[in-house]
């Protein structure tokens, strides 16, 4: 069976690895002309994540670079900024936790395969028939037995295959921006915020890493205007959110000139009930993206693409009957992860003095105790915040019978 995958960030190439493995010929298409872009920024592996990680032989390639945030600043206006052990926090929510860039990741995920799976840069697919006819932009069009989406939040092939985005995506209140700048601050190893209700800046630098990143986030009671692709208009509503305030704050907006990377959206939850259509399905967050940043869409990425090769593999040549199991066995995580992503948001921007309150306090509680004492409560509610722990993988075997 030859399959298409369109995509070749995280779930892309993770999905890529195991389908060779299980003796699948594979073609990723992949938008960008490069893997390497410039900006990205931190995505969290947890510990099912980091289980698929080691199967892949991977383990000490992506301990080697993690971005090593050891520490949480946070600043809120007539308090002394507050200093926490980010590792504790971590030590609550997972037994097996890293933060790497996701351009760090997805050169890891493609050097793992560039050898037995053929990649076409700077290309789209433009239409999908239904008997697994490709046309693309630019290369000649070809006929393939399944087609991935693993192409993102705003995903064509999901396009292409289930309509506007409009129809299954839902704004959970609050918007997200990240710039690359020089890292004048010299942080290494230090997330500094500064945190009010409502909007939340975050500065961060890596050891490997030359520069370091901004983080704006912040909550709104409707929707706001702008067109996706206009970045003035979109830079000019972080001034005006953050305008007035302090800390850091105006040098960080002045650097919005001259950023070489600049990323603004909304945070957005995707809500399809089946993501799978004829010999169409999808990945990652172009399937179900819980929202990008509070949702750990990284660690679903991987696992959903883990899960879906094994399916395939499982069922082959019956795609239909490996879709239905993919999504059976990832529909739970799906769902949790939505609640969880939702819940998320209200904590690391709270739209109430009280819900500010609470979430430093808590965090301020969770630093104080010993990491076993903290672990051992978080899992008193292991179905929220240890939510990425609980997913347990199935050990799926190579057939011999799934090459083309
Ligand atoms: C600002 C920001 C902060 C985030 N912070 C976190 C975090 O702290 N923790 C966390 O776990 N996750 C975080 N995320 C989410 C994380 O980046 C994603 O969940 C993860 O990258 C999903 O991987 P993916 O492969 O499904 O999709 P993506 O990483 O979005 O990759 C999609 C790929 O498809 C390609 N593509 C797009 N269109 C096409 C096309 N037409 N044809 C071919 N290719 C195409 C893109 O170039 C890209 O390479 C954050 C996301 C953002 C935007």
């Amino acid at each position: 069976m030859h399959i298409l995958i369109s995509g070749a960030s995280v779930a892309g190439p993770v999905l890529a690895y195991w389908l060779d493995r299980y003796g699948f010929e594979v073609t990723v298409v992949e938008r960008a002309p490069t893997l390497r872009k410039t900006g990205g920024h931190a995505v969290d592996l947890f510990r099912p994540a980091m289980q698929i990680v080691t199967k892949m032989g991977l383990l000490d390639a992506v301990r080697g670079k993690v971005t090593g945030t050891e520490t949480l600043v946070i600043r809120r206006q007539g308090h002394k900024p507050l200093s926490l052990d980010l590792g504790k926090l971590y030590t609550a929510v997972s037994d097996d936790h890293v933060e790497i860039m996701r351009d760090d990741l997805s050169e890891i995920f493609y050097d793992a395969t560039r050898d037995n799976v053929e990649y076409v840069f700077a290309d789209s697919i433009v239409a999908i028939s239904d008997n697994g006819e490709v046309t693309f932009e630019h290369a000649p069009g070809r006929r393939f037995d399944v087609v991935v989406g693993a192409d993102g939040l705003h995903s064509n092939v999901r396009g292409l295959t289930f309509g506007p985005e409009t129809g299954f995506s839902t704004w959970i209140g609050a918007y997200l921006s990240v710039i690359s700048m020089a890292n004048y601050l010299n942080l290494n190893g230090v997330l500094e915020t500064i945190a009010e209700v409502g909007r939340m800046v975050g500065v961060y630098g890596a050891a490997h890493m030359a520069d370091a990143r901004a983080v704006f986030l912040f909550r709104t009671p409707e929707p706001l205007e702008y067109h996706y692709r206009d970045v003035p208009r979109q830079k000019q509503l972080l001034r005006e959110h953050f305008a007035d305030m302090g800390w850091e704050v105006p040098r960080l907006l002045a650097e919005l000139d001259d950023t070489p990377a600049f990323y603004f959206d909304s945070i957005t939850q995707l809500r399809l009930d089946t993501w799978s259509r004829g010999r169409v399905t999808l990945v990652g967050d172009a399937g179900y993206c819980p929202g990008p940043a509070v949702g750990g869409s990284t660690s679903l990425a991987v696992v959903g693409a883990y899960i879906l090769a094994g399916e395939l593999s499982a069922h082959a040549p019956d795609h239909s009957a490996a879709f239905a199991a993919y999504e059976r066995e990832i529909g739970d995580y799906v769902k949790r992860s939505r609640t969880f992503a939702i819940s998320a948001a209200k904590k690391v921007v709270p739209a109430r003095p009280l819900d500010l309150w609470t979430v430093v306090g808590a965090a301020r509680l969770v630093n104080a105790l010993p990491g076993s004492v903290s672990r051992a409560i978080a899992k008193l509610n292991n179905r929220s915040i240890r939510l990425h722990d609980t997913i347990s993988l199935k050990d799926y075997r190579p057939k011999e019978t799934t090459g083309s």
